[in-house]
This record gives structure tokens, C-alpha cells and sequence, in this order.
């Protein structure tokens, strides 16, 4: 028996979860797969309920746990908060508490949806690369941190950009290994001529690079992958980054895709144990509306049967459902042109439920 933890969080959180939990149920049914869900608190609706956006019990249940679901956290309702008990401190915690550090964002451009992006059909279409960000180091985490009053009365805050080898060198792994299912090309995005920790980073990705002879490592400085990433995406395969690099190029990536309602993600600790989310947040804007996409919630389960559970057949399956269903032109409003008529949250997961059982 597999346990998957559920945690739906804010906003739109439980009403994609929601959508992704019937598409789980309809491939437990159909190929007999022996996975307990059960549900706990994150975020702000922990905030509201426990005082705290990462409790205790959602700590033990997700520790117990061979996988974790989650939608988004935060929204307006939680922003005058102290840092500290902000919703995404939830967030981070479970991160950090279960050792997830390795990020991977795969941003794949459908091909019925080659005119929802902004760029031009030619510079996206064909579009498949593989982000893989650190997730539990670098300046989100590094000490010291903070906002202090200096001798002359003006504050100055202040977060420290820290990588030791080790966590370099495990987040290089799990990006030669990925390339090694890929095309097996390593681009490796630093800022090495302005940072010491990333001279650092270049260093031991030169190493690990060494026991991978059939991967391509190249180098790339921050500024100018972001600038690659909407000239001419289609030369990356695998890029490998730090936190908050990887935080800022992965949504640059997912919008080459066409919405950010699209894209999966997977958090990855050293035993492949994994907490699997949409990329995208709570969204507020169009919480309640039943209008927001839940495909990426949805692909984030086929990623969990594929990464931490070993269910490939039903992980392919849903896959191919997205597929179906954008074949059949469905369209929530994140991704419709102005021709087409957008269809409902609820609708979204019907049509993918339908296409798993057709
Ligand atoms: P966001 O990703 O929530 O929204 C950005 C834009 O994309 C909005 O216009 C939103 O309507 C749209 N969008 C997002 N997901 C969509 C979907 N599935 N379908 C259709 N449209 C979608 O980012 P934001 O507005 O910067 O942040 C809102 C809140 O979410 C903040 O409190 C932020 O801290 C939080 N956040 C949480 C996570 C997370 O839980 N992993 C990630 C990013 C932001």
C-alpha cells in the first residue's frame, strides 16, 4: 500500500487538487493500483486552523507519507503577516523538513497550444526542456538574514547566498542523470562573474560532469539565459540552477509554453520520495471561479506515479488523456484564443476522467 499525502493548500489549490484527486481515482480503478490518499493542512488554511502554516501533524503525515499532492499556497488574506507565519514559510518547511532539493520542471510545448504563447510558433514549437532548480539551499535558506538598523539609524536588509560542495554536487547528479534520459545536454546557469558561490557551483559542475563523458556541460551567466530562454529556447535540453535563479527562469520557461496552468513539477529527496505541484500559485484572482487549470495539478500526479510511486503505465495514461482532451479542444480561459470558448475547472477534469475510461 502506497500513501500519498494530499495537501490542497489556498486559492485555487483545492479546487485543481480536487480535479487531480478524481483523475488519481479514476487510474487507481483502472489499473488496480494499491495507493491510500489522505488529506492535510498547508498554508494559509493551516494558518487559519492551527496558527501555524506547516503543523506538526501535516509534518508527520507528510514524514509517513511515500508521496505528496499539493496545490498552491498564500493569498491576500495572509500578506500583513509576520514573515515568519506566512503561508509560503509552509511551503519551505516542508521542503526543507523532508530534504527536497531537487527541483524538476519540465516545460513541454503541446503542440495544440502552440498559438497560446507569446512568442512566435517557430521560436516554441517543439519546445521540451528540463529545469532542474535547487530547492532547499541558496539565498532562500542562507543565515544570516534579515533587516537590521545600522549605527546611523537606516536599515539595511540583508540574505546570504550560500552553497556547500555537497549540495552542489547532488543537485549535478540529478541533472546528468535526467539528461542521461534526454538529449544529454547540461547547461549549468550561474553568475560566476559576480558571485563566489557560483564560481563554486561552475567548479564542482566541471566535476561531476566527468562521470557523466556522454553529457554535454556548458555554462551560461543568469542574465543571459534569461535572454536565451525567449530568443532561442529550443537549444536547451537540461538547465540546472540554484533556488533562486531556478525560481525566476522556470516561470520564464513556463510562460514560452503558453500558461502556467500547464506545467508540472516534481520535488525530489535523495530516495525519490517526492511532493509533486503545479508551478504556478494560488492564484486569488480567479480563486472560487471554477475557471482556473487544472492540467497542471493533474500532469503533477502522472509525475508522481512516474517518480515516487513506479506506476508508469498510469502515470502515461494521464498523460495521454491531457493529450486527448487538448485534442478535442478543450480549453480552459489561461489557454483558449479569443476564439474559443473557454470551458470550466470541472469541465477540464470530467473530459480528462472521460478520456482515461474512453
Ligand atoms: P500565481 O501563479 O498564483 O498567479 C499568476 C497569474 O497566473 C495569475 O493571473 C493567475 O490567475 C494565473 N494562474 C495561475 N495558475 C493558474 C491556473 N491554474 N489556471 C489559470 N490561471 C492561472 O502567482 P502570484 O499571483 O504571483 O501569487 C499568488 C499567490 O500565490 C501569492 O500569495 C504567492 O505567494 C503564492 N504562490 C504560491 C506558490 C506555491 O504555492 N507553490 C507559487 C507561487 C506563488
Amino acid at each position: 500500500m502506497k500513501k500519498v499525502l494530499v495537501l490542497p493548500g489556498d486559492g485555487i489549490g483545492p479546487e485543481i487538487v480536487s480535479q487531480a484527486e478524481r483523475v488519481l481515482a479514476a487510474v487507481v480503478a483502472k489499473f488496480d493500483l494499491d495507493i491510500e490518499t489522505s488529506h492535510g493542512l498547508i498554508g494559509g488554511a493551516a494558518i487559519d486552523a492551527t496558527g501555524k502554516p506547516y503543523p506538526e501533524a501535516t509534518d508527520a503525515a507528510a514524514k509517513a507519507a511515500d508521496a505528496i499532492l499539493l496545490g498552491a499556497v498564500g493569498g491576500p488574506k495572509w500578506d500583513a503577516l509576520d514573515m515568519a507565519i506566512r503561508p509560503e514559510k509552509g511551503l519551505l518547511a516542508i521542503r526543507s523538513q523532508l530534504g527536497l532539493f531537487g527541483n524538476l520542471r519540465p516545460a513541454l510545448l503541446y503542440p495544440q497550444l502552440a498559438s497560446a504563447s507569446t512568442l512566435k510558433p517557430e521560436v516554441v514549437s517543439g519546445l521540451d526542456l528540463l529545469i532542474v532548480r535547487e530547492l532547499t539551499g541558496g539565498i532562500y535558506f542562507g543565515q544570516p538574514r534579515g533587516i537590521r538598523t545600522l549605527e546611523n539609524g537606516e536599515r539595511e536588509g540583508f540574505n546570504t547566498y550560500v552553497y556547500s560542495e555537497s549540495e552542489i554536487r547532488r543537485i549535478a547528479v540529478v541533472a546528468f542523470e535526467a539528461a542521461m534520459k534526454r538529449d544529454k545536454r547540461v547547461c549549468s546557469v550561474d553568475k560566476a562573474n559576480v558571485l563566489e558561490a557560483t564560481v563554486l557551483w561552475r567548479e564542482i559542475m566541471e566535476e561531476v560532469a566527468k562521470d557523466y563523458p556522454e553529457v554535454e556541460l556548458s555554462h551560461m551567466y543568469v542574465d543571459n539565459a534569461a535572454m536565451q530562454l525567449v530568443r532561442a529556447p529550443k537549444q536547451f535540453d537540461v538547465m540546472v540552477t540554484g533556488n533562486m535563479f531556478g525560481d525566476i527562469l522556470s516561470d520564464c520557461a513556463a510562460m514560452l509554453t503558453g500558461s502556467i496552468g500547464m506545467l508540472p513539477s516534481a520535488s525530489l529527496d535523495q530516495a525519490g520520495k517526492g511532493m509533486y505541484e503545479p508551478i504556478h500559485g494560488s492564484a486569488p484572482d480567479i480563486a472560487g471561479q471554477n475557471v482556473a487549470n487544472p492540467l497542471a495539478t493533474i500532469l503533477s500526479v502522472a509525475m508522481m506515479l512516474r517518480y515516487s510511486l513506479g506506476e508508469l503505465a498510469a502515470a502515461d495514461a494521464i498523460e495521454q488523456a491531457v493529450v486527448a482532451v487538448l485534442d478535442q479542444g478543450l480549453r480552459t480561459a489561461d489557454i483558449a484564443t479569443k476564439d474559443e470558448q473557454a470551458v470550466s475547472t470541472t469541465a477540464m477534469g470530467d473530459a480528462v476522467v472521460a478520456a482515461l475510461n474512453a
